[in-house]
């Protein structure tokens, strides 16, 4: 008798113990802010209803939401990477569906454009660059606060213009811009980076297929692009109008901000533009392009050391 006595007596105790998390899960699950918020926007939802859902409330509940419990989209914590859940009330029964985070539509967007566009790069020192990495030394003062500015003012709506960063070599132009596009994930604001040399090389190469439309598209339409190195690339006629004033002459007109690097001051790339492949001088398509420029960027300049040599 004794076995079945204590076998008894076991079970019963991790029935209690059960009743007891049971209702202590309850109670976590029914007092979660956004749970609490979502049942009192739906009072028709019966309170068997809500007992017979606990296990989806409580999968809902431990669920990091739009990525707001997960550092990168690798260190995802949700059952199915990179799906963030929505509770939904529907003819009075509780659902809980999946919907890709932003993360993961960020990364696709990449993948897809990454496909596309073999120019659009981000160079390796520069990848995680970060705002809180920029060091705040004077000279360089004016162009940092340009930028977080532009950030401050993103938070509620993306400006119309950038900024047009010129400098000499090596002061941190690139690494400014790096940062910027890594700071605007977090808002939800796609960028697209590219160097204007590889730039015009990829265009040129793809003239002969279709796929030069498509290309075009994404430089209009992307939230923010940011072309690295204006002035560097080799100077034809045909990119100038057809490809940057074509792209340039959209995003004035939508409101969409471009930033720029450069050596040369706009007034220096004035004259650049205008010396074309054909061997002449054409100065005014050359204004056309500067007084573009100036449409959707703001001129800032940079000083500082060289900090490639540090
Ligand atoms: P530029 O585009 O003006 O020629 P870069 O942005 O390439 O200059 O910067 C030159 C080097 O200095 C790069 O290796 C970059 O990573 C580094 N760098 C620039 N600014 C910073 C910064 N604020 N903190 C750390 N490293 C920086
Ligand atoms: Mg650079």
């Amino acid at each position: 008798m004794k076995p079945v006595q204590s076998e008894l007596k076991k079970w019963m105790q991790q029935n209690a113990n059960f009743k007891e998390n049971y209702l202590k899960v309850r109670e976590e699950v029914l007092n979660d802010p956004e749970i609490s918020e979502f049942l009192s926007l739906y009072p028709q939802l019966s309170q068997e209803e809500i007992d017979k859902n606990l296990i989806k409330l409580y999968e809902y509940k431990s669920q990091s939401k739009q990525c707001d419990r997960c550092e990168s989209l690798g260190s995802c914590i949700n059952m199915i990477q990179g799906y963030s859940p929505i509770l939904r009330a529907e003819n009075d029964a509780i659902q809980l569906v999946y919907e890709k985070c932003h993360k993961l539509v960020d990364a696709e967007r990449q993948r897809e454009q990454h496909k596309l566009i073999q120019s659009l790069y981000m160079p390796k020192d520069i990848l995680n660059a970060t705002i809180d990495d920029i060091d705040h030394d004077k000279q360089r003062g004016v162009g940092i606060r340009e930028l977080l500015l532009f950030l401050e003012n993103a938070r509620t709506e993306l400006p119309a213009r950038g900024i047009y960063f010129h400098g000499p070599f090596g002061v941190g132009k690139t690494y400014l811009l790096g940062a910027l596009a890594n700071a605007l994930k977090d808002y939800h604001i796609s960028s697209m980076l590219i160097y204007m040399p590889e730039f015009v090389r990829e265009m040129k190469s793809s003239i002969k297929d279709d796929s030069i439309n498509e290309k075009m598209n994404y430089f209009k339409t992307t939230d923010v692009l940011m072309l690295d190195d204006i002035g560097a690339e080799t100077q034809s006629a045909w990119f100038r109008d057809e490809i940057l004033g074509s792209i340039l002459q959209y995003r004035m007109m939508e409101k969409l901000p471009v930033f720029f690097t450069s050596n040369y001051s706009l007034e220096q790339l004035e004259e650049q533009l205008a010396i074309t492949n054909r061997g002449g001088s054409e100065t005014v398509k050359a204004g056309r392009i500067t007084e573009r420029i100036k449409q959707v960027s703001k001129e800032v300049q940079l000083y500082g050391e060289n900090r490639r040599d540090s």
